[in-house]
């Protein structure tokens, strides 16, 4: 035999009983953006290399050492997207979305980052987002809070995530907080990894993101960037927490909380889950005010988060949220005999006509009786419909109820469309 080719390490597959679960998720998440009046935007997966750089930045663990990046055949660097806000304010820039004008965008897609896959951690994942361009208020943030919020609640898991919530402050006071901030690691040195000693040279708030444990308790006594906050950035906090307060929301203050990616200032937050292991943030993001102008548009103040699907399953799955069916049909058409398949084959595209909701399969393959009711119970058919020569004859069906014992009927063709649409109402 051939041998086989396998799946590139840590991208799925999805397969059919997979699919049902993406399918109510994302069903719930468009729901739920169109709600709030968003507009859905869709944008290629491959872009610039310099896009990503300019953004995310030099120096974080994306761009270091995550992005699968490659030359073109005409030698220009194009990465495949590792996030999706990079592209969002490209091709807003690009198409004159955003200067003077309020947009609320979302997207949904594949993303692309060479991890080591683990649980809740793959290499080509899907991340569902929002944008807002144009506002600068905390009303939105609290918005895009609520947004999310909103979305625990409709999948029946608001109690199992908490928020956290921190401002990065004005660029003047991350400049100041860093300067204390490098002066407290130097005096720890000994004590960093080699990633910490290394970013507290190049991009110190970096650090405060690591995940070593050592790290994070020198960390517990480090000055906090709340203290060396700029006025204006205390207000936007206090304005955002009055709202969230007044729409019933909590959240916890973390000082540490300073997101992976460059970009943020002021606002940032996350949704986490304890019940996921270490694999804990669904779903992450802030403020960008200043991405927009460092990819060439004129300032424009932005918003937005993203969210993983597959840690958003996952956890909706661990905790038994997710109910749904493998059926793949409601109605199942079989017959035996001279000239039925013609008579099923035509009464299945009468019945799509006139109940076009309806999941109608007809049986194919031949095969007696016994294994035509097999297949219609396998497709988990509520109702198998009956095509014999005798049916025929009298331009009639039989249907035979495969899940409620009710008795079989036998009714004239001219009636079965009403009598369909009645049984499944
Ligand atoms: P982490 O700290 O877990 O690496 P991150 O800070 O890199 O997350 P973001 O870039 O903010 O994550 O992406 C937003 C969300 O996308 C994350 O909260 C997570 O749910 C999801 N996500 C990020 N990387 C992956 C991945 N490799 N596989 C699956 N989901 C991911
Ligand atoms: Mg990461």
């Amino acid at each position: 035999m051939a041998k086989q080719i396998q799946a590139i390490r840590g991208m799925n597959d999805c397969l059919p009983e997979d699919t049902a679960k993406w399918q109510q998720v994302e069903r719930a998440l468009r729901q739920v953006v169109a709600a709030y009046g968003y507009s859905e935007i869709r944008t290629p997966i491959v872009e610039n290399t310099d896009l990503f750089k300019r953004s995310i930045g030099e120096v974080t663990d994306i761009v270091e050492k995550e992005m699968y990046t490659f030359d073109d055949r005409n030698s220009e660097s194009l990465t495949l997207r590792p996030e999706g806000t990079a592209s969002c304010v490209r091709a807003g820039n690009q198409h004159g979305l955003l200067y003077n004008q309020e947009q609320r965008l979302w997207y949904m897609g594949p993303m692309f980052r060479y991890e080591r896959p683990q649980k809740g951690r793959y290499r080509q994942f899907h991340q569902f987002g929002c944008e807002v361009f144009g506002l600068n208020g905390p009303d939105i943030d609290a918005e895009l809070i609520m947004l999310t919020a909103r979305l625990w609640n409709v999948f029946g898991i608001r109690d199992k995530v908490k928020l956290q919530l921190n401002s990065l402050g004005s660029n003047e006071a991350r400049a100041n907080y860093r300067a204390k901030l490098v002066e407290y690691l130097q005096l720890h040195q000994d004590k960093l990894d080699e990633d910490s000693k290394r970013r507290m040279l190049s991009n110190p708030l970096r650090v405060l993101d690591s995940k070593d444990p050592a790290v994070q308790q020198i960390l517990q006594d480090a000055p906090t960037l709340l203290e060396y906050l700029d006025d204006e950035s205390r207000e936007h906090l206090d304005g955002l927490c009055l709202l969230l307060d007044g729409a019933g929301i909590e959240y916890e203050i973390n000082h540490r909380l300073v997101r992976g990616l460059d970009y943020y200032n002021r606002t940032v937050f996350e949704w986490v889950t304890t019940s996921l292991g270490a694999q804990g943030t669904v779903c992450a993001g802030g403020r960008y005010d200043g991405l927009v102008e460092q990819l060439g548009g004129r300032a424009t103040p932005a918003v937005g988060f993203a969210m993983g699907i597959e840690r958003l399953i996952l956890l909706l799955d661990t905790l038994g949220q997710l109910h749904h069916s493998d059926s793949q049909a409601d109605l199942y058409i079989l017959g035996s005999g001279e000239y039925t398949d013609v008579v099923a084959n035509a009464l299945a595209e009468k019945i799509r006509d006139g109940l076009p909701k309806l999941r109608v399969m007809n049986h194919r393959g031949g095969g007696n009786f016994k294994k035509q009711f097999k297949r219609a119970d396998k497709s988990g058919a509520q109702i198998a419909l009956i095509v014999g020569e005798d049916e025929i004859t009298n331009d009639q069906v039989t249907l035979k109820y495969l899940r409620t014992g009710a008795e079989q009927v036998t009714i004239s063709q001219d009636q079965l469309l009403e009598h369909l649409s009645e049984y499944f109402v």
